[in-house]
């Protein structure tokens, strides 16, 4: 019998594993299906290393290695990760982490019944569509208001139900994809309106849009360009000249020439008081005259996925009567999440509460105070680290280019990358930068509560050997 022979015959069977006195625990957690599967996965994993040269373990460390494998392939595949990158809108990290008031509110209305759909007044069936609709009233401005799944679907409704089989006006600067493949071009051509491009990539004047309009025309679009900024010799028409342009193009009977606006992030607080460039508020945008804005809850917002309409009464009745409305409506989840959140702006309390706008907030006082905290519990525990200068960043399709000022906690390593990796498999996972050698963390997009784990887990593969 060969050595590898013989070492393979040492691996313990399933069933004596399964029944190891050791195991009785995970047995009543997990159920003696569960782990009769680890054991089995388990012993594969071993039969190919012992094949490639390595000894088989002894047997008292088998229910450790049982238990470390049901921890690691139990655990859910979605999971909570520390951002250290400072995009505070990361799309691929979940958007916007919501407010514990939001997070309440879900699991009051998510744990039992609840009048979602329950007029509690009359006793008889309801509308889901009032819980979010007089808060977005009261905070916008807006006339009415409908919430559906995400703004691309806010889009799509709008051009469905309003413009289909008609003409749409966009300039050609505004054409914009956005990410994920979701094409202006395309969502115009799905919900079976007519695109009619109009101006140059940098250059689109009103006489351009003026020239556009015809019998056919249902609506002048205007595109937020979210994820790329436009410098030089660039211009376009202010959304008051577009809505004096449809207004005065309308024909005196029938149906008035739509100004639709996709803010995209859409905010109701003003970026410039935090040294950012203007992104236009959702308020502004109706003061202006538009008929139909749509934005989504998890950008700027600050709250949960969901895509926001709001406009005049008549038209988002069409929207909200459409047969595509019922394919495109949001959870109570949802409805509890945006209505806490919103709730957080009556309130006034929206810097305070609001965890993508405390970040904004967060002033460079405070990320250097935490960022240099960092660097002193990892000096105690014998791990290098300096303080850089840095700049974070706003993120989901708003303020493109534009940054905040922060303090980095910088690893030096001449392996950045593998370091890296490591913090992505820990438990919780830590997504940091790198520039150059060095592995950048960054304070701002850190929530207070994940510091011990981040500052464990950094310990951790600092201190590993590979
Ligand atoms: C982000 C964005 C969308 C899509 O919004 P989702 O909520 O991701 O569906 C549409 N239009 C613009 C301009 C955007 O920035």
């Amino acid at each position: 019998m060969s050595g590898v022979e013989k070492e393979l015959r040492k691996l313990p069977g399933v069933d004596r594993l399964l029944h190891h006195p050791a195991l009785e625990p995970l047995r009543a957690e997990h159920g003696a299906r569960a782990v009769a599967d680890a054991i089995r996965a388990l012993l594969d994993q071993w039969r190919a290393r012992v094949r490639a040269g390595e000894s088989t373990p002894p047997p008292e460390a088998w229910p450790e290695l049982v238990a470390q494998h049901l921890a690691r392939h139990g655990r859910p595949l979605l999971r909570p990760a520390i951002n250290a990158t400072g995009v505070i809108v990361h799309t691929n990290l979940g958007r916007a982490p919501l407010s514990p008031q939001a997070l309440d509110a879900v699991a009051q209305v998510a744990r039992g019944y609840s009048n979602l759909e329950y007029d509690l007044e009359s006793g008889t069936r309801g509308s889901r569509h009032v819980h979010a609709q007089t808060l977005l009233r009261e905070l916008t401005g807006a006339e009415d208001a409908l919430v559906v799944n995400n703004n691309a679907a806010a889009v799509y409704l709008v051009l469905a139900g309003l413009c289909q089989g008609r003409e749409v006006i966009i300039s050609r600067g505004q054409l914009v994809e956005i990410g994920g493949g979701f094409r202006i071009p395309d969502v115009l051509r799905q919900s079976g309106a007519r695109l009619v491009e109009v101006g140059t990539t940098n250059r689109t004047h009103l006489r351009d849009y003026t020239a556009a309009i015809g019998p056919e025309t249902a609506a002048i679009m205007r595109v937020h360009a979210s994820n790329f900024r436009q410098i030089g010799f660039v211009i376009a028409p202010a959304l008051e000249e577009l809505v004096a342009l449809a207004r005065q193009a309308s024909p005196p009977s029938g149906e008035r020439i739509l100004v639709i606006d996709d803010l995209g992030s859409g905010t109701l607080i003003d970026t410039r008081d935090f040294g950012l460039a203007p992104e236009p508020t959702v308020q502004e945008s109706l003061a202006a005259g538009a008929d139909l804005v749509t934005f989504s809850g998890d950008k700027l917002l600050g709250g949960p996925q969901a895509g926001i309409v709001l406009g005049r009464t008549p038209l988002i009745e069409r929207l909200r009567r459409h047969p595509m409305a019922r394919a495109l409506r949001v959870d109570k989840m949802t409805l509890a999440a945006l209505e806490a959140t919103l709730q957080a702006y009556r309130r006034g309390r929206a810097l305070e509460e609001i965890p993508v706008w405390r970040m904004i907030a967060a002033s460079p006082q405070e990320l250097r105070r935490r960022a240099a905290r960092w660097r002193r519990w990892l000096a105690r525990h014998q791990i290098a680290a300096v303080l850089l200068p840095g700049e974070s960043a706003v993120g989901g399709g708003s303020l493109p280019g534009e940054t905040l000022p922060t303090t980095l906690l910088a690893l030096e390593s001449p392996e950045p990358e593998a370091l890296a990796a490591r913090l992505r498999q820990a438990d919780p996972p830590v997504i940091a930068r790198i520039r150059q050698d060095r592995l950048l963390l960054d304070p701002r997009t850190v929530l207070p509560e994940q510091e011990r784990d981040l500052l464990a887990q950094l310990r951790r593969v600092c201190t590993d050997s590979p």
